[in-house]
């Protein structure tokens, strides 16, 4: 069993976010990446090196004007009077804008939909190999290989197609998935993040060769708002492909798990052949960053519940947020697979760390 991981995926470090008219510190560290490579190596798993696929695979997924717009982010930044270290919007054309503007400070707010995906000098590079990360594990699965770790970081499932949002800047999950077409018909993403994955459920919203399940706190009075909602089921040939299970904030293992386990069934209706999992660790009853009370053996019946669809399933690292729980929820998760498949080789290696 491999873990995906590049070490340029530590080099995004943002600095803040306002948050309810205040400036805060930004919670999605580097430090993340470190807790989770070492819990999944204590897992058995094994480092792995992502290949360098290039954007085109990424380009399948976003609009080629955001990803020009991400790389040229940081230095047209740099280069106005008196601005802060990160391109962070402070406008946005919401529900009236109908142009793309040329300057950088419209451009922000045209392409970034909050101040929660600061975009410093090296954020690119660093989502950049996280998406590689998520294109290594799929291509793991194509091989042959029934599971795989891509220890993405930073997260993706709250960008769009042409739009940052919640520490997220490129969908992994939905570029291993379209990858994930050049071998199977149909895939599953499934989300268990506590936020709703409304990038990714975005991007495949009229299709009918992606499900997007998502079980996350009710978004009516959380982060992302304006998705998320029971109702919103994916249109045209995409009708039937969407599925919402918002819980109410406070829900706790019975429910969130009997959620996992209705998406998984879903999947299964559907006849998809493979999972990708958006394994969001921030349902954790003491996540900064939560509204559930998930507690750590739970994740493990979360883990299962993927076991029994029967599928080879794919882990790309969504949310879950620094403290000394986080490595531990991401153990329980893993423990049904580690102790399914684990090898002599992984043993060796986890030693060798
Ligand atoms: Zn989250």
């Amino acid at each position: 069993m491999k873990v995906f991981y590049d070490e340029r995926q530590r080099l995004h470090d943002p600095q803040i976010q306002f948050f309810a008219g205040k400036l805060q510190l930004a919670p999605e560290h580097p430090s993340r990446t470190r807790r989770l490579l070492n819990a999944a190596l204590e897992s058995g798993f094994v480092q792995a090196q992502p290949a360098d696929l290039g954007w085109d695979p990424i380009l399948k997924i976003h609009d080629a004007g955001y990803i020009a717009f991400l790389k040229a982010a940081s230095l047209l930044w740099s280069k106005l009077d008196d601005a802060g270290p990160e391109c962070v919007p402070h406008i946005h054309p919401v529900r009236y804008g109908r142009t793309r503007p040329r300057g950088i400070l419209g451009l922000a707010g045209y392409y970034m939909n909050g101040t929660n995906c600061p975009i410093g000098p090296h954020t690119v590079e660093a989502a950049y190999w996280s998406a590689q990360a998520a294109l290594a594990g799929a291509d793991q699965i194509i091989a042959g290989e029934a599971l795989c770790y891509a220890l993405c970081r930073p997260p993706g499932h709250h960008a769009h197609s042409d739009l940052a949002g919640g520490f997220c800047f490129l969908n992994n999950a939905a570029i291993a998935a379209q990858r994930l077409l050049d071998r199977y018909e149909r895939v599953a993403i499934i989300d268990v993040d506590v936020h709703h994955g409304n990038g990714t459920q975005e991007i495949f919203y009229s299709r009918d060769d992606v499900f997007c399940g998502s079980v996350h706190a009710d978004p009516s009075d959380f982060y992302p708002f304006y998705q998320g909602y029971a109702n919103e089921e994916g249109e045209g040939e995409g009708f039937g492909w969407n599925m919402n299970l918002p819980l109410p904030h406070g829900s706790g293992d019975e429910k969130v798990v009997g959620a996992v386990q209705r998406l998984c069934a879903r999947a299964r209706e559907l006849d998809c052949q493979v999972i990708v999992v958006a394994l969001g660790l921030d349902a954790f009853e003491l996540d900064p960053m939560g509204k559930f009370r998930v507690t750590t053996p739970a994740f493990e019946d979360m883990a299962r519940a993927f076991q029994h669809c029967e599928m080879p399933v794919l882990l790309v690292q969504e949310g879950g947020y620094d403290g000394p729980h986080l490595g531990e929820n991401l153990r329980s998760f893993l423990r049904p697979f580690a102790t399914t498949n684990v090898s002599g080789e992984a043993r060796i290696s986890t030693a060798q760390h």
